[in-house]
């Protein structure tokens, strides 16, 4: 007999109410976050929050993001399946999970190494064989595992980090928050004869992201 999963009804209603009702219509995109159990990513100190419409607390002054943004950045990547995708800003790995369901390679980077170690292990645990997780500066992007098909950046840039317009394919996606540190707006880029193309989707609030190609970090 297989075990209930109490937290499938709160998974079913996350995406048809916080998803679907706000017209994320990727049929890969809302099955796979059918699937991702959330609760495993946030912080156990708010487990019962786990479905909540909010971004949550993980430690070290991070959020794992609100899931209707997390959706919102995984539909503008269009991913069929086949993709090798860059993260930048692995936070707890809830982002990287879904990703892994949909693309067939994924390398994402924490800035946070024990962010990073503990994403490492719950994935071990989990059995996603196809995510690598690395501690380093991500404006730099991972030029040894480039092109890539999608650059996702999880944190707030001051621009579009030089590095990872480089690192995209031609006809590949990125999704980046670009404003100022209180408020930014995703842009959604697609590379066309080596230039990026842009749009931008809706207003949003994310951390900062630091390091050489985003904000300075003060205390350094
Ligand atoms: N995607 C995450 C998730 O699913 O939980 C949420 C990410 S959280 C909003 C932003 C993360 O970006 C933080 O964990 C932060 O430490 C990280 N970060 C900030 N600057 C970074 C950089 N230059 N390189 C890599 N990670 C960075």
């Amino acid at each position: 007999m297989t075990e209930r999963d109490p937290y499938a009804s709160l998974r079913k209603e996350m995406v048809n109410f916080q998803l679907a009702a706000r017209g994320i219509s990727d049929a890969r995109v809302l099955e796979a976050m059918r699937e991702v159990p959330r609760e495993r990513f946030v912080d156990p100190v708010y487990l019962s929050r786990a479905y909540d419409d909010s971004a949550l607390p993980i430690g070290w002054g991070q959020t794992i993001s609100q899931p209707y943004m997390v959706a919102v950045m995984t539909e503008a990547l269009d991913l069929k399946g086949d993709e090798t995708v860059l993260e930048i800003g692995t936070g707890s790995g809830y982002q990287a999970a879904v990703l892994a369901r949909l693309a067939r390679r994924v390398f994402t980077i924490e800035r946070i190494e024990p962010l990073a170690a503990r994403t490492r292990d719950l994935f071990e645990e989990m059995g996603i064989g196809n995510v690598t997780v690395r501690s380093s500066d991500g404006t730099q992007g991972w030029p040894e595992e480039a092109p890539f098909d999608g650059i996702i950046v999880t944190a707030a840039a001051p621009s579009v980090p030089l590095p990872l317009v480089e690192q995209l394919a031609e006809g590949g996606r990125i999704v980046v928050p670009v404003g100022d540190l209180a408020f930014q707006e995703l842009l959604i880029g697609r590379k066309k004869g080596g230039r990026l193309e842009t749009r931008v989707s809706t207003g949003c609030v994310f951390v900062p992201l630091i390091g050489r190609f985003g904000w300075q970090d003060e205390r350094r």
